[in-house]
């Protein structure tokens, strides 16, 4: 067996890593890349023929591990795509988006990267897979197993003369909706791992840094903005938020959904809520809230000065109806904005969250009057701590990948003396 890591291996985007084995060549993920020098990455010329490809695997939905399958689509890929049910939905709602922005890209190379009807052909090629089944396909079998992080993700294992089995992204042990990941399986031959938090031990209390916003928006009858991704990260805020009101209703205000892809990603939520851990409060919490679906109440919420929270997406504040807010409220000293997650370098998130002076929105001068809180405990990545109990319970070599250079390093010392190697661009592992 031949593995090329031929994506996520200086950063933690763009995944996609090519497995040979007897004449089969399989992708596990195809992603795009994101963040700084992005779409230099994503019209790189790709390293094998498309239409070559016999098999996909896909851990999870997230745009850095699928986003790039409509391209393959395009190019004349045929092959068929294993994942999860959960996955193909939610997968649903990133490529939707993500072709909508493509459309709007200034650069016109990205702008006819890929459209609708590539994403069509990705779902008309998809082959649902459930955990623990074990799936053949020629000579291999492939196995999915869980992996908490978002809904439906998954590790993946597979097996030829020898077995490999991919991380995926792995999810924390304390999530407040997922469980924790299924430790790796003892009989494999090499575990692929990802090191996005290799380097770190994440900060506790996730709960308490929302729930000291929700009271300090209430106490100073403030305007509060979340800027959440929509997928998972929202999920898991609505639910807290609904939580903490329930106990605390004392601290209540008017909160506002605002996005269609998030309201999508709420709708894919609720109707897997039984595959988490508390299906009746998530539920509770999705239907619990207003939801923007007029610009109209829009238009009112942005001129209104009540205290309220709105939560909106994008996460990192690189477009959607977060803008709209932020645009609006930047005059207000009392408003806060809340950052719920990570901020690529390069993104108006992470311009913020700096207090860099000079930022431009919607090609004017912008500058933000009230607080901004960036939240530093929310993550859907297990930390270093958590990796290492992860693959402790197989005795395999291992390669790390999806991390930037002193995660992936701190993560190789922190797995000393296993036998580790830290994946390079282009890197070819013999097995
Ligand atoms: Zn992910």
């Amino acid at each position: 067996m031949r593995i090329h890591f031929l994506g996520a291996t200086e950063d933690v985007t763009g995944s996609m890593t090519l497995v040979e084995s007897h004449g089969v060549r399989l992708l596990v993920d195809a992603g795009l890349a994101q963040g700084l020098r992005a779409d230099e990455i994503n019209l790189r010329e790709l390293p094998f023929d498309p239409q070559k490809i016999d098999l996909i695997l896909l851990t999870h939905a997230h745009l850095d591990h699928c986003g790039y399958l409509p391209r393959l689509y395009k190019l004349g890929l045929r092959s068929p795509i294993m994942c999860t049910e959960e996955t193909a939905k939610l997968m649903r709602v990133i490529l939707d988006d993500s072709a909508q922005l493509l459309a709007q890209h200034e650069n016109p190379k990205l702008q006819s990267f890929y459209d609708t009807s590539d994403v069509e052909k990705v779902f008309s090629h998809l082959k649902i897979c459930q955990f623990h089944h074990s799936y053949p396909f020629k000579h291999l079998q492939i196995s999915f197993h869980y992996a908490g992080h978002i809904l439906g993700a998954s590790s993946i294992k597979i097996q030829a003369e020898k077995s490999v089995l991919f991380s995926g992204d792995l999810g924390r042990f304390d999530d407040p909706l997922l469980t924790p990941p299924e430790s790796a399986p003892a009989a494999c031959d090499l575990v692929v791992m990802e090191a996005t938090y290799g380097g770190r031990i994440r900060p506790m209390g996730m709960e308490a840094e929302i729930n000291s916003f929700l009271v300090k928006v209430k106490e100073e009858n403030r305007i509060g903005l979340i800027a959440s991704f929509a997928v998972a990260r929202a999920q898991t805020l609505l639910y807290l938020i609904h939580r903490f009101y329930r106990h605390h209703p004392e601290y209540e205000l008017p909160l506002y959904i605002d996005g269609p892809m998030l309201m999508r990603a709420n709708d894919i939520y609720k109707r897997y809520a039984h595959k988490t851990k508390d299906p009746q409060g998530l539920r509770d919490a999705l239907d619990y809230f207003e939801k923007v679906e007029h610009f109209k109440l829009r238009e009112h919420l942005k001129k209104s000065d009540k205290p309220k929270i709105v939560i909106s997406s994008s996460g990192m504040l690189s477009g959607g109806p977060v803008m709209n807010y932020l645009e609006s409220l930047q005059h207000d000293p009392l408003s806060i904005l809340f950052l719920a997650g990570y901020q690529a370098p390069g993104t108006l998130g992470r311009a913020m969250g700096e207090k860099q002076s000079g930022l431009i929105l919607n090609h004017k001068p912008f500058q933000w009057q009230g607080d901004i809180i960036q939240a530093e405990s929310f993550s859907s990545h297990a930390d270093q701590r958590e990796l290492c109990s992860w693959v402790s319970s197989t005795k395999s070599p291992i390669v790390i990948i999806h991390g930037e250079e002193d995660s992936k390093k701190s993560l190789e010392q922190q797995l000393f003396p296993r036998q580790v190697t830290v994946a390079q661009k282009g890197m070819i592992y013999e097995l």
